[in-house]
C-alpha cells in the first residue's frame, strides 16, 4: 500500500527515551500526529483512555483481531498491543504524516504492509545506561525490570531491520537526529512533486 503521507515506526527498548522523544517531536512538529493504540494492559499514574492507549479488554481486543481491525497486533511483556486500520489508514491516504510509537514486532509487521514506511530505532548508549534509567523511572518491580532488562538484548538484536537507528545518549542530540529524518523524507522526490507542485509545473517536472 502506498499513500501520499509518511508513516514513522519508532520502536525502542523501554528506558531507551522514546515516548519523551516521540513527544518532543510532535511538540516541534505539528505536521506530524501519532497513532493511539489498543492494549489491554492497565493504565498507570496519569494516563488517559484514548490519549496515551485505548485501554481495552482481552474479549474486546480478541475481537477486535477476528474483526480484522489491526495492520498490526504484538504481545509485549505480557500484554497485547496493537495498532488500528482507523488510527492510521484515512490520515496517510489524506498526505498527513503519522508515527506509530510500536515495538519491534509490529514495525516489522508494519513494513509488510506498507513498505515505504520509515522504521526508526532507538538504542541505549549501552545496557548499563537502561538499567539505571529504568530504575531512576522507578515505575517498575525489580522483577519486571529484569524481565524488560532481558527483553532489551532481544529487541536491540532487530535494529538491523530498521532504516534508521538514533543513539539517545543525549537527548537533544537524538532530538535533533528524529528531527532530521523526518524532514528528509519530507524532501524525496515524490513528497517534494506533492508539496511544491507549482516549482514543478514552472519547470515542466509535471
Ligand atoms: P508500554 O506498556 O510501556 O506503554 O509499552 C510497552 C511496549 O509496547 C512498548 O515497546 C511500546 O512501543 C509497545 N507498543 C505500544 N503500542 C503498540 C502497538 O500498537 N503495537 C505494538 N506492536 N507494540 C506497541
Amino acid at each position: 500500500m502506498d499513500y501520499p503521507g509518511n508513516l514513522f515506526v519508532v520502536s525502542a527498548p523501554s528506558g531507551t527515551g522514546k515516548s519523551s522523544l516521540v513527544k518532543a517531536l510532535l511538540e516541534i512538529d505539528s505536521r506530524l500526529q501519532v497513532s493511539v493504540s489498543h492494549t489491554t494492559r492497565k493504565p498507570r499514574g496519569q494516563e488517559e483512555h484514548g490519549r496515551e492507549y485505548w485501554f481495552t479488554s482481552k474479549e474486546e481486543f480478541q475481537a477486535m483481531i477476528e474483526r480484522g481491525d489491526f495492520f498490526e497486533h504484538a504481545e509485549v511483556h505480557g500484554n497485547c498491543y496493537g495498532t488500528s486500520r482507523q488510527a492510521i489508514e484515512e490520515r496517510i491516504k489524506g498526505g498527513e504524516d503519522v508515527v506509530l510509537e510500536i515495538d519491534w514486532q509490529g514495525a516489522l509487521q508494519i513494513k509488510k504492509i506498507f513498505p515505504n514506511a520509515i522504521l526508526i530505532f532507538i538504542l541505549p548508549p549501552s545496557y548499563e545506561e537502561l538499567l539505571q534509567r529504568l530504575n531512576r523511572r522507578g515505575e517498575d518491580s525489580p522483577e519486571v525490570i529484569e524481565l524488560r532488562m532481558s527483553n532489551a538484548r532481544i529487541e536491540v538484536a532487530q535494529a538491523q531491520f530498521f532504516d534508521f537507528v538514533v543513539v539517545n545518549a543525549l537527548f537533544e542530540t537524538a532530538l535533533f537526529d528524529l528531527k532530521t529524518i523526518v524532514h528528509a523524507q519530507r524532501l524525496k522526490y515524490s513528497a517534494q512533486r506533492r508539496n511544491k507542485s507549482a516549482v514543478f509545473k514552472a519547470l515542466d517536472l509535471l
